[in-house]
């Protein structure tokens, strides 16, 4: 133990001993120091054998989004992502890089978070904090008629569907453009209290744009139509309602439309013309609901929007 970890020291003294002009025998009243500076030197290079990750934004809050950006030395693996019991999809950017994407939301606990990035080069544990945000409440009365309003099977197995999609392909790109000409009417994440008790997971997993019947609505990002679903084939709670598959687990929602303006199976670019606003389905006016998922879970729109994500 004693020789090995000498003539350890004895290497690294001739690898660093010509760079700073230093005699070629170490000094052995240095020997302390050099083994203290060895133990150093060997915890500070460990981590370096694992994975080199980004994770933005930097001071998450709950509805971001986290971009997981994971490089190492061998490409051809990818590294599994998990934060939580869940572990998430992995995608390659480019060369070297890999990219996860992690939702956070309303009904995600604040706090000191584990993000754990494990493959072939060794397991990395990062400690993520994800900020608290109060998030509006409104106030519902519904009349006995109205609390009665469900979903159909079809219409949240169609849904369901739509959320679960992973495709590879990554569409987006850049920040999302608005999907409406209209005013934002109704923010996401807003909390709601129906007939004075608070609904525990609710949250508005989207944001409402209110404008006139039949304006335009257009898709936020590039994508596939993934879902047309039609108050006739019982979409009566959404109302007619438009799914976009933007790739990688990213998929936008769109409710209460009057019409629309592709079929299943198009492909769409960012700015496109896909239907037309409605009240349809539950809805108390004409106004459209966008719901943006990562990963299945609805994720604050406004990041993406203006910052992008990549
Ligand atoms: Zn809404």
């Amino acid at each position: 133990m004693i020789s090995s970890l000498t003539s350890a020291i004895t290497r690294l003294w001739r690898r660093v001993r010509h760079r700073l002009s230093l005699p070629a025998r170490l000094p052995w009243l240095l020997l302390p120091v050099a083994a203290s500076a060895l133990v150093l030197w060997s915890a500070v290079a460990t981590p370096a054998q694992a994975y080199q990750v980004q994770v933005s934004p930097s001071s998450p809050k709950l509805g971001d989004t986290l971009s997981v950006v994971v490089r190492g030395e061998r490409s051809d693996e990818a590294p599994t992502v998990s934060m939580g019991d869940t572990s998430y999809p992995t995608f390659l950017l480019s060369g070297d890089r890999y990219r996860a994407l992690i939702p956070t939301s309303p009904n995600t606990t604040p706090g000191r978070m584990t993000l754990q990035v494990s493959g072939t080069e060794g397991t990395n544990n990062i400690a993520v904090n994800i900020g608290d945000r109060s998030f509006p409440t409104q106030y519902i009365t519904l009349s006995p008629g109205r609390a009665g309003l469900e979903g159909t099977d079809y219409e949240f197995g169609r849904l369901d569907d739509l959320r679960a999609l992973r495709t590879p392909e990554r569409y987006w790109d850049g920040p999302m453009t608005k999907p409406s000409n209209g005013y934002v009417s109704s923010l996401y994440g807003l909390r709601r209290y129906y007939n004075g008790v608070f609904a525990g997971d609710y949250y508005h997993r989207g944001v409402d744009y209110a404008a006139g019947n039949g304006s335009p609505i257009y898709a936020p990002a590039a994508g596939q139509i993934a879902l047309v679903g039609r108050v006739a084939d019982g979409f009566v709670l959404n109302g007619n309602t438009l799914g976009i598959d933007h790739g990688q687990g990213v998929t936008s929602v769109m409710i209460h439309l009057s019409g629309f303006a592709v079929n299943e199976g198009d492909f769409v670019q960012a700015g496109q013309l896909i239907g037309y606003m409605g009240s349809t389905g539950f809805a108390t006016g004409p106004n459209l609901h966008w719901g943006l998922f990562v990963n299945g879970i609805a994720v604050d729109p406004v990041p993406w929007r203006y910052d992008g994500v990549e």
